[in-house]
């Protein structure tokens, strides 16, 4: 007893997931079944009418007699009606939209079908006057199972009358008892196939659409994840804040877009000062905690047009487009201000270094502003950290744009002054390029966060060539380079105090004049250089303008 019921709970269970399943595609099948109607409903007009045309004329003609002339007769009438019903099909159809099926949507194929089945059960009637054979009947189930999806309920129903209507009427016409028996049983079974092949379509068509309705899911699903892991792969993880790769990418974008609009975009390279000592004092937790901080205030801090992304470890980036230097300063003395002025409640005063930098359409691609914004704060970590460091291309840009007529204070290079070496000539050049620069500035009355990032500027090459020189003058083998690098070492001293005084608003252009001019210039390259001029060997000469 026990697997009977078994079996037949298995059977309920699989009726009961058949039918929710036939539920789910109702809806595509109507959809289908009415696209075919459209054009097969028109086709049915002109066959059925051609039908009438020929038989009318026959029966006009007087071709036929006695029980032909009723079979004739017959037909006529049965195809009349038949081309009536098509064009009221054709009429109906036109009428519904197939993508989106009503109630009368889905009533109208099931009716065409009944119709169609109901014709071949008349001409298969009316047939057997005069043939024994059931064709018709055989074409009308075959085409219908073949053209129309139909519920395997409404289906049975459909060809089960059917196949009752015709074994029933062919005995109206049948005479012989012989044929009649046979003809009933093969319109049985043409009625059970018809039914059974339906039943399959029915079902293939079933399991294909919620495959494909499966398939489409999974295909929106893979997009969403695609979408999530795009999104993963370009943010990190800790501060929410877009990561290196999503910094390269814009980097890129952004370099692009300035070349074609030639408005020039500002790199800030921020990093925190002394970081380490934040995880090695409070623990890698708290240092997380400061990450998140400092992504806050840039996300705050910054317009939503910028752009800011966690570089690396505890390395920030920003770019802020169509800003030039002046603005952009601004913006990283708010950043650096704002980080300073918020301290963290367990670790304590936190302070960024940054460097500025700005990208220009003369650069040959987007790297070239980054690495000159880190250049600048590696240099506002060696002044001292918790400063805004100017990357000396900036720098220019500030020159140019506050260029006074006068030339007064100009330092002119002229060709006595190399020393045949060509580093050190370049970079003799050089500094008197930035001392013309620093002067100009102190002359203008510019801001002092400029007049600053000059003189650190001139500070950070001065210390650069210092040490190119005492390479060169020591492999040279002038014997007072150690006093020379002595020399050196003492404006360097000068320099550092100086600095600290230009900071505290203590300097006047004078002292800056006296510093750069007489004590750099006219006291050092131009007199204590000069001796060991003739120890360099006379190299390649350079253009000799500044
Ligand atoms: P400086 O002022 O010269 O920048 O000194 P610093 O200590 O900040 O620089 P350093 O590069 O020596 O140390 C950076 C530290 O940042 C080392 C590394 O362990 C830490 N760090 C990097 N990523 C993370 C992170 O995701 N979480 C935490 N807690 N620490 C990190
Ligand atoms: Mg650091
Ligand atoms: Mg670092």
């Amino acid at each position: 007893m026990a697997p009977i019921i078994t079996n037949l709970s298995d059977l309920r269970a699989t009726l009961a997931r058949w039918q929710s399943e036939h539920d789910g595609v109702v809806d595509s099948a109507t959809t289908i079944n009415l696209k075919h109607l459209l054009w097969l409903a028109p086709i049915g007009v002109v066959l059925t009418a051609l039908h009438v045309l020929i038989l009318g004329w026959s029966l006009l003609s007087g071709t036929y007699q006695g029980v032909t002339l009723t079979w004739a007769r017959a037909l006529f009438t049965a195809h009349s009606s038949m081309c009536l019903a098509m064009i009221l099909l054709t009429v109906a159809a036109r009428r519904l939209d197939p993508t989106r099926p009503t109630r009368w949507g889905h009533r109208l194929p099931v009716a065409a079908v009944a119709v169609c089945l109901l014709f071949a059960v008349m001409i298969v009637t009316i047939d057997q006057w005069v043939t024994p054979n059931i064709t018709p009947f055989f074409i009308g189930c075959l085409l219908t199972s073949l053209l129309f999806y139909v519920r395997p309920l409404q289906s049975g129903a459909l060809y089960l009358s059917a196949t009752v209507a015709c074994l029933f009427a062919m005995g109206l016409t049948q005479s012989t008892p012989e044929q009649l028996f046979s003809n009933r049983l093969n319109g049985f079974t043409v009625g059970l196939l018809a039914w059974g092949l339906q039943f399959v379509m029915w079902r293939n068509y079933t399991t294909i659409t919620r495959q494909q309705h499966q398939l489409e899911q999974l295909n929106a699903n893979l997009t969403g994840k695609q979408a999530e892991l795009e999104r993963l792969a370009r943010n990190d993880m800790l501060t929410g804040l877009p990561n290196r790769l999503a910094a390269t990418e814009r980097l890129r974008t952004e370099f692009v877009s300035m070349k074609r609009s030639q408005s020039v975009y500002a790199v800030l390279m921020m990093d925190i000062d002394f970081f380490k000592r934040v995880n090695d004092t409070h623990g890698h937790a708290v240092g997380d905690q400061v990450l998140q901080r400092v992504a806050k205030s840039l996300r705050a801090l910054l317009r939503e047009s910028d752009f800011a992304a966690r570089f690396g470890g505890e390395e920030f980036l920003a770019l802020l487009p169509t800003t030039d230097m002046p603005a952009a300063l601004q913006v990283a003395e708010k950043l650096r201000q704002a980080v300073a002025s918020s301290p963290d409640p367990i670790a304590g005063p936190i302070t960024l270094s940054i460097g500025l930098s700005m990208a220009t359409p003369d650069q040959v691609d987007e790297d070239t502003a980054v690495g000159e914004a880190d250049d600048a704060l590696y240099r506002a970590k060696r002044e001292g950290r918790n400063r805004v460091q100017l990357a000396s291309e900036a720098v220019e840009q500030v020159e140019a744009r506050d260029a006074v007529p006068a030339k007064l204070l100009q330092l002119v290079w002229r060709s006595k002054y190399e020393s045949g070496n060509q580093t050190i000539d370049l970079q003799h050049r050089g500094l008197f390029r930035r001392v013309n620069k620093v002067l100009l500035a102190a002359l203008n009355g510019l801001p002092a966060q400029e007049l600053i990032a000059l003189v650190d500027v001139f500070n950070a090459e001065v210390v650069q060539h210092f040490q190119d020189e005492e390479a060169i003058i020591t492999q040279a083998g002038y014997p007072q380079a150690l006093e020379h690098a002595v020399s050196h070492q003492a404006l360097i001293n000068k320099a550092t105090s100086l600095t600290k005084r230009v900071r505290a608003g203590e300097v006047s252009v004078d002292d800056l004049f006296q510093f750069l001019a007489h004590d750099v210039v006219a006291r050092h390259m131009l007199t204590a250089d000069c001796e060991f001029f003739p120890y360099l060997q006379r190299s390649e000469r350079t253009p000799t303008s500044v």
